[in-house]
């Protein structure tokens, strides 16, 4: 099964992906973890985009496009993935079209207040990419992830401002893929509010499972 997970900063995507990923059998690509990662390795992408992520605004087309196309040209994805974070404008998904098939594109719907709530409480281990929040879902000891052992942190893109900039960004280049996959006839919408074990139920009903 190959998926897009498509929706606003905060709605889920990578959480339920996590789930998806056990009950699909099949690998999660998330182009913000490996932007993230090349941050953190200080390499040469990671050196370029820093401050673009920083800020909230995406990296360009041109990088993004050529990240994913390699890695989905790897053995491990040849059965099926869930892109998680791609992707966010027509002309990447216009790329995507022209290098991989898509079956469905799951779009996450959730208000705004929603969004806030979510990205405000998120906290995320630097090692192994697992989320936290710091009302719902806490971890067992205060900084430390549960399932690595890696210091849990807010992400540099989760602070105010960077929050809005990202909700503005996603209205203008990544609400639009709603439409132009629903014309496809590829849109599966869930409802993306209820805590996460709902959702993974709501997931698996739209998936037919
Ligand atoms: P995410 O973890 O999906 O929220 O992504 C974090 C950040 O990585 C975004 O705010 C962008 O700066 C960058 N990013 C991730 N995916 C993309 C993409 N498909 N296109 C452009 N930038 C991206």
């Amino acid at each position: 099964m190959k998926l897009i997970f498509l929706g606003p900063p905060g709605a889920g995507k990578g959480t339920l992906a996590v789930k998806a990923v056990e009950i699909l059998k099949i690998q999660q690509i998330s182009t913000g973890s490996i932007f993230r990662a090349a941050v953190a390795a200080e390499s040469t992408l990671g050196l370029k985009v820093k401050a673009i992520m920083d800020a909230g605004q995406l990296v360009d087309d041109e990088t993004t496009i050529a990240l994913v196309r390699e890695r989905l040209a790897m053995n491990d994805v040849q059965n099926g993935f869930i892109l998680d974070g791609f992707p966010r404008t027509i002309p990447q998904a216009q790329a995507l079209s022209e290098f991989s098939a898509i079956d469905k594109v799951v779009n996450f719907d959730i208000p705004d207040s929603g969004v806030l709530e979510r990205l405000g409480g998120r906290r995320v281990c630097r090692k192994c990419g697992f989320n936290f929040h710091a009302v719902f879902n806490k971890p067992k000891q205060e900084g430390i992830c549960d399932h690595c052992g890696g210091e849990v942190y807010i992400r540099d893109d989760d602070k105010p401002e960077a929050i809005q900039k990202r909700l503005e960004v996603y209205r203008e280049q990544t609400a639009p893929l709603i439409d132009f996959y629903r014309q496809k006839g590829l849109l599966v919408d869930i409802d993306a509010r209820p805590m996460v074990d709902e959702i993974v139920e709501n997931f698996k009903k739209a998936m037919g499972l």
